[in-house]
């Protein structure tokens, strides 16, 4: 099946388009500034990339010029749009009400906007998305994956917050963890890559990106993870700040006269690795001023790592052990000394680095030593395939 997978955003759409029986991606692209003015960048497979740029001031505009770029005579990989056989949908957060992949009816659309409140940026966005294929691509089916629902197999001990329960009742404030197509698709791909059955594997899952969150999957289930009702929780990341004292916001807003969105906008946008070192919220500059011997770089490397480990050491104890630890995204992938940091912290576990095997970039490995105690891999995330294969199996 030729499957469209879409990730919309409020400004933006991401998409691939994937044939599921050879699993090649046919094209990918990226239509940004919508609303603002407006760019796509559509690349097809072993072809040059093309941009266009014109005025695209909302989704049914982007969506259709996806699919003229798709049938396109010259960059496109089809000659009819119905040779899309279904549209797969990226969807942020999914509540308690998705505990995996489903077919897009109009009650699916009503359960998505009611979770909305819970990521008012998000869902909103992935939901204009659907809107727009439905209104150009009628007949087609959709279908809905979510960051969220991988995790919905965490037992009650791990979602629920220490704040009074009615808060859970009345408005379902609880742990939900996001990241969920990556962290299903990487321990997958531990369990083929160590060839053993991952009913049989305690493995923890560090995506680290800009967005970044830890999963601990035992028995192939989501036992727990490091975000919660929203994506602040848990690691520093790019911006975010990640696990804080609740109390800091009151401290932080009286001293600096900020509003509470004031408040939120600096831990969501100002904070994490950006607002620690003071330089950047990459760490490819991070690295060059750490080389440099800049302290404050140093202090963000430095506390980023330290946080990763004690989740780690968190989900061993939550697991009684690890097989498997596995790291991805774009500083998982492409950082082999975070990789190496972080590992070293885990010698208590029988865990031994190989160095020379740790040494690549974006493609999978086991690197550690043969004796080591549990395994370290690097697995490229793929977050879309995920997508087209839940797709595919459910619109058969
Ligand atoms: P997002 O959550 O926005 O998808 P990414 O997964 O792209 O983020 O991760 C962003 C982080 O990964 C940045 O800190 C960046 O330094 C690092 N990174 C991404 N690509 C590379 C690369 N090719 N080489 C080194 N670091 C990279």
């Amino acid at each position: 099946m030729k499957i469209l997978v879409i990730n919309c955003g409020s400004s933006s759409l991401k998409y691939q388009f994937i044939d599921t029986e050879t699993e090649a991606v046919l094209a990918k692209g990226l239509v940004e500034r919508i609303g603002i003015d407006g760019r796509l960048k559509h690349t097809p497979a072993g072809k040059e990339a093309v941009v266009k740029e014109e005025s695209i001031p909302d989704h049914n505009k982007a969506v259709s010029m996806v699919i003229d770029a798709l049938t396109d005579p010259e960059h496109g990989v089809i000659t009819d749009m119905k040779e899309i056989d279904a549209v797969g949908h990226r969807i942020v957060h999914g509540g308690e009400k998705f505990a995996s992949s489903v077919v897009i009816n109009d009650e699916v659309i009503a359960a998505i906007e009611e979770c909305s409140d819970l990521a008012p940026l998000h869902n909103p966005a992935n939901l204009i998305g659907i809107r727009a294929c439905q209104e150009l691509m009628p007949g087609t089916p959709m279908v809905g994956v979510f960051d969220t629902a991988f995790h919905q197999t965490m037992p009650e001990k791990a979602y629920t917050y220490g704040i009074p329960h009615e808060y859970y009742e009345k408005y379902k404030v609880r742990r939900y963890g996001f990241h969920g197509t990556s962290h299903r698709y990487v321990s997958g791909r531990v369990a083929a890559i160590l060839g053993k059955p991952i009913e049989d594997l305690k493995i923890v899952v560090c995506h680290l990106g800009n967005g970044a969150s830890v999963c601990a999957v035992k028995n192939g289930e989501s036992v727990d993870t490091s975000m919660g009702l929203t994506p602040l929780e848990g690691l520093i990341m790019g911006t975010r700040s990640g696990d804080l004292d609740p109390a800091i916001l009151q401290f932080i807003m009286n001293k600096e006269g900020l509003d509470i969105d004031g408040m939120m906008n600096v831990l969501n946008k100002k904070s994490g690795i950006l607002g620690v070192s003071g330089i950047s919220s990459d760490f490819r500059e991070i690295e060059d001023a750490y080389a440099a011997g800049d302290p404050a770089a140093k202090r963000a490397n430095d506390a980023f790592v330290y946080r990763v480990v004690k989740y780690i050491g968190a989900y061993a104890a939550a697991m009684n052990g690890i097989d498997a630890i596995a790291f991805t995204a774009g500083l998982g992938e492409n950082n082999a000394k975070i990789r190496k940091e972080i590992c070293e912290y885990l010698g208590y576990l029988g865990l031994k680095v190989d160095d020379e095997k740790n040494n690549v970039r974006g493609k999978e490995v086991v690197f550690t030593t043969e004796d080591s105690k549990v395994a370290a891999l690097l697995v490229p995330t793929d977050e879309e395939m995920m997508i087209a294969r839940d797709t595919a199996s459910l619109v058969k």
